[in-house]
């Protein structure tokens, strides 16, 4: 398919592509089975410049926005899922900023996130509070010029290993949804720890730990937007984020495939290679289909996120939505084409699938996304 690529776009794909065959190919099977967090990987996407593309250019970045996002997650995903997270991961801490920063605020957050310096992460869910966010616990209680900060959040990607972190925590309790507002807190900052490292079934490259906030004190200066505003800050986050939840989805599905065709047409199997069989070509057609799909899909969601200033929530979960499942039938289905190979840990679709499954749940799960496009359909017919 022709998608009419500039030749900047072009070029941060083959410098992404270079980077994920030439340095991740070779160590994806060992970073996964030893959960070992990418931290050369990180240094080589942050002097490629790929860590800052959605970044203003006063910030250090490079000024472009989630299309751009989006080519470097698919590229990575298609090596692999779990070590894309390191960037993709701190896109979603740094969203919040990009959104609900003033000037000082992005400078001060934003430059170190913009060259892969300092990682970022974003943190909304907690132990009681998952698909409904309205049931947050963590609270800040206003202290003169400072907030303190009590609760545990869990599930976080990147936590331990970020510098930045975005979290949403209650800062009246009267208020509801209102009631939740955004803060950045740094890492080293008293009374902030780290708890749980989950043992997790794939994307195991990718940290994911609880945060632990015992009164952690947060200056007012850490505040983004205004209070009140976190949840809001927050969904307008995911409606920029989620298409890279699609491109991690994409990317892993685009890799199981080329992996598919290429096992398939070397296996010998009544003495003629078992892509000449019907049967498996069946399977590769509607893969190589359901790809491109959902890479239709995903970059014309991207553009308009990026060329619009309304909310996308409804083609920003439907993005996510449908690449995801993309990405567990075909990853299903390349194992399939591998046979019993498929299942064994040498070879790389199994992995694949593992790590595709997680596309269907963070950043609100396959039904939170029916949820949100069905409300925006009925929203639309009575508007
Ligand atoms: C590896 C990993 C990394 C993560 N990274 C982050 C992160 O960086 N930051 C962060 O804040 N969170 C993160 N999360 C948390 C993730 O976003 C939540 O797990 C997810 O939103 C679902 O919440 P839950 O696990 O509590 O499931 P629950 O909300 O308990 O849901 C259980 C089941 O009920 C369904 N369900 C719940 N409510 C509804 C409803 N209203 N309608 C229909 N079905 C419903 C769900 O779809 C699901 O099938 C991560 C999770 C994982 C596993």
């Amino acid at each position: 398919m022709e998608y009419n690529l500039t030749d900047e776009q072009k070029d941060i794909v083959s410098r992404t592509r270079k980077i994920a065959i030439e340095n991740i190919k070779p160590v994806r099977q060992k970073y996964d089975r030893e959960e070992i967090f990418p931290w050369d990987i990180v240094k080589i996407l942050g002097e490629a410049g790929l860590f800052g593309v959605y970044i203003p250019e006063e910030y250090g970045g490079r000024g472009l926005g989630v299309f751009e996002l989006v080519l470097v997650t698919e590229e990575l995903s298609k090596v692999d899922g779990g070590i894309a997270l390191c960037l993709a991961a701190t896109a979603l801490g740094a969203y919040p900023i990009l959104l609900g920063a003033n000037d000082e605020q992005k400078k001060r957050f934003l430059s170190p996130l913009a060259t892969g310096e300092k990682l970022a992460a974003f943190a909304l869910t907690e132990h009681e509070a998952g698909s409904d966010a309205t049931a947050l616990r963590t609270t800040a209680d206003k202290d003169g010029d400072d907030y303190i900060l009590n609760g545990t959040k869990c599930l976080i990607t990147n936590g331990g290993e970020a510098d930045i972190y975005t979290v949403m925590v209650v800062t009246d309790k009267n208020k509801g949804p209102r009631g939740v507002s955004a803060f950045v807190v740094e890492k080293g900052t008293p009374g902030f720890e780290f708890g749980k490292k989950e043992n997790k079934l794939g994307i195991r490259a990718s940290a994911t730990r609880e945060l632990v906030f015992e009164n952690c004190r947060v200056p007012k200066a850490n505040l983004l937007s205004r209070e009140g505003m976190g949840l809001i800050l927050g969904l307008r986050t995911f409606d920029a984020t989620r298409p890279g939840v699609a491109a991690q989805a994409l990317g892993i599905a685009a890799g199981a495939l080329d992996e598919a065709v290429a096992y398939a047409t070397k296996r010998i199997q009544f003495g003629k290679t078992v892509a000449s069989l019907q049967a498996i070509q069946y399977m590769l057609a509607d893969m190589a289909t359901e790809v491109e799909a959902a890479r239709a899909l995903l970059y014309a969601t991207a553009r308009t996120v990026d060329c619009t200033r309304s909310r996308t929530t409804k083609e920003s979960a439907m993005a996510k939505l449908y690449a995801s499942d993309v990405a567990m039938r075909v990853t299903t289905k390349a194992i399939q084409v591998f046979g019993g190979r498929g299942y064994m840990h040498d070879y790389p679709v199994e992995k694949m699938m593992r790590d595709a499954k997680i596309t269907q749940i963070y950043e609100g799960t396959n039904q939170i996304q029916r949820n949100e496009i069905a409300l925006a359909l009925i929203k639309e017919s009575t508007a």
